[in-house]
């Protein structure tokens, strides 16, 4: 895998890289509602066209890819930390119903269930997406979060709970940050996220 596009010093909160302090400036004047995220790739080639065909073609044997190099990111982000800092449980981010039907899989819960395994951290599913509104990939980066607010329901019981939430790609960060919001609202204690991949800025 070390072909693959890395993203090297990155900010602890959101991913991106920073050449100097582990939290960059935009996450220190608004923080994100997420603790923090680790992303085990770049978003660029190949990595953006295999995640493609695992969302677009069903290729969910490149899954088992996608999860072991999201899980080999997350074992050596775990390592730093000390034990107490790490999450309880494992929540894929949902598709709307209508979408999981369309599509017949959740990329983000293929990915998800193969980190489960890898880190033995269960795997929980109490979030519940109530519309998808346009596709974020339709939209310009300012208007994604407006297009996801409000778009996530918490169904479970996750008072407590310390929480990562699993997706193949993290874009803006928008739709992360608004599952983020609900799992919080709902009484986690902190959510972080967990990306095969992350989009640097234009
Ligand atoms: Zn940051």
């Amino acid at each position: 895998m070390r072909a693959l596009p890395r993203i090297g010093c990155a900010c602890t909160r959101c991913a991106l890289p920073v050449s100097g302090p582990a939290v960059c400036g935009a996450c220190l004047k608004h923080p994100p509602p997420f603790s923090a995220t680790v992303a085990a790739l770049a978003y660029a080639f190949p990595v953006d066209r295999l995640l493609q065909r695992i969302k677009y073609e069903g290729r969910l044997a490149l899954a088992e890819w996608a999860g072991t190099a999201l899980a080999l990111a997350v074992d050596g982000a775990l390592a730093l930390r000390s034990p107490d800092d790490r999450p309880d449980r494992i929540v894929a981010l949902p598709l709307s119903a209508a979408r999981q039907r369309e599509r017949g899989f959740n990329q983000a819960r293929e990915i998800a269930v193969r980190v489960s395994r890898a880190s033995a951290i269960a795997l929980d599913a109490p979030l519940e997406r109530m519309g998808e509104g346009l596709p974020q990939a339709a939209l310009p980066w300012v208007q994604r979060r407006v297009n996801v607010k409000d778009a996530f329901a918490v169904r479970g019981e996750v008072t407590g709970a310390r929480i990562a939430l699993v997706d193949d790609v993290m874009t803006t960060g928008a739709t992360l940050a608004e599952a983020s919001r609900a799992l919080l609202r709902a009484g986690a204690v902190c959510v972080e996220c967990w990306v095969v991949a992350r989009t640097l800025p234009p």
